[in-house]
């Protein structure tokens, strides 16, 4: 039988919206545990240098995670990163979110799940996945050292991976399905100053080639289709993210791009049900964006427990 606990909140997710979370929940002495099933920090940890979060001219993205940590424990958060979601439901009348060794039935719930990087779309995906395709330089980057790395995608993401992989790769080859790179200026502006990185515009990857371990790329140009071979001994691909909302999409109301509604106070359509960071309906998904609806989730789940009781 696993043990019950009723609490005044469950925090899902440790990204910075989460973490931020946490620090108000904390402040505002809410009994409340944040749950994660990776490592804490999301998706900042593995980004090699943050210069847009005020307060840092740059810093190391583990680094700042590693400070929103610290700053939530030091406020009081319980943070269990060894007890996977199993199930949840989410109602009006009730909360209950099942761990593989608890029971959580909590007054309120703050989502806070962010989003994972799109697969890329060939048939040799699962064949070549994490070993020959991955989605994260700084983690898999080193195992190219000296090796011919294809980045594909063309947003900040992919031009950052592509910029932080030419420290290794023997050649660099971004792929990218335009004929502009999608990254800001100033990051595009580096881009083109280094030499080892090449770009093959208009193009998409069609299939992963290769005997015991990937070896090369077929690759389709979209506009004139022609086919061609590229050697490639590691990919990263960046080509879009797609929100974690698999555990809750039964309950809460999602938009066509699959991100939870929710407006300026982070509510869902389930009272007592808040959404926070990047999965949640909005435009812009920053760090910045990150840890403000993280505090308007933590301070408007304190509003609606408190209501709630006073109610009773
Ligand atoms: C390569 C890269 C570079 C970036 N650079 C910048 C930058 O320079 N500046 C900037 O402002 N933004 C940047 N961003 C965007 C920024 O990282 C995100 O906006 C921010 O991390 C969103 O925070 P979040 O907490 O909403 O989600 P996430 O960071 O995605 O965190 C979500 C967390 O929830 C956890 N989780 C998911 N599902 C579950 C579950 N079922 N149970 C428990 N836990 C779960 C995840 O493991 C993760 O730890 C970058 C993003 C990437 C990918």
């Amino acid at each position: 039988m696993k043990e019950e606990k009723r609490l005044d909140l469950v925090i899902i997710g440790s990204g910075p919206s989460g973490l931020t979370a946490a620090i108000y929940a904390a402040r505002s002495r809410l009994d409340f545990i944040v749950l994660e099933d990776d490592l804490i920090g999301g998706q900042i940890r593995s980004t090699y240098v943050v210069e847009n979060y005020p307060g840092f001219l740059s810093i190391g993205g583990q680094e700042l995670v590693d400070k929103m940590y610290e700053q939530a424990i030091k406020a009081g958060a319980n943070i269990d990163e060894f007890d996977p979601i199993i199930s949840v439901r989410l109602t009006e009348e009730e909360k209950v979110v099942e761990t593989e060794n608890y029971i959580y039935k909590p007054e309120a719930v703050i989502i806070a799940t962010g989003s994972k990087y799109r697969s890329l779309p060939i048939p040799e995906e699962s064949t070549y996945h994490g070993n020959g395709i991955h989605h994260c330089e700084l983690c898999d980057g080193e195992m190219y050292d000296g090796k011919d790395i294809v980045v594909v995608g063309g947003g900040n993401s992919a031009v950052e991976g592509a910029m932080f992989l030419s420290k290794y790769g023997k050649t660099v080859t971004i792929v990218h399905q335009f004929d502009t790179l999608q990254a800001e200026k100033r990051l595009q502006e580096e881009l083109f100053r280094n030499k080892k990185i090449k770009i093959i515009w208009d193009s998409e990857v069609r299939h992963a080639l290769g005997e015991s371990r990937l070896e090369s790329l077929q690759i389709e140009n979209i506009k004139t289709k022609e086919v061609t071979n590229i050697k490639a001994d590691g990919v990263f691909a960046y080509i879009g993210m797609i929100p974690k909302t698999e555990l809750f999409k039964e309950y809460v109301k999602l938009n066509v791009w699959g991100y939870i509604e929710a407006g300026e106070t982070t509510e869902t359509n389930v009272k007592g049900v808040f959404v926070a960071g990047d999965v949640r309906s909005k435009i812009i998904r920053q760090l910045t964006t990150a840890t403000a609806d993280g505090t308007v989730a933590a301070l408007m789940a304190e509003r609606y427990i408190v209501e709630k009781r006073r109610n009773k």
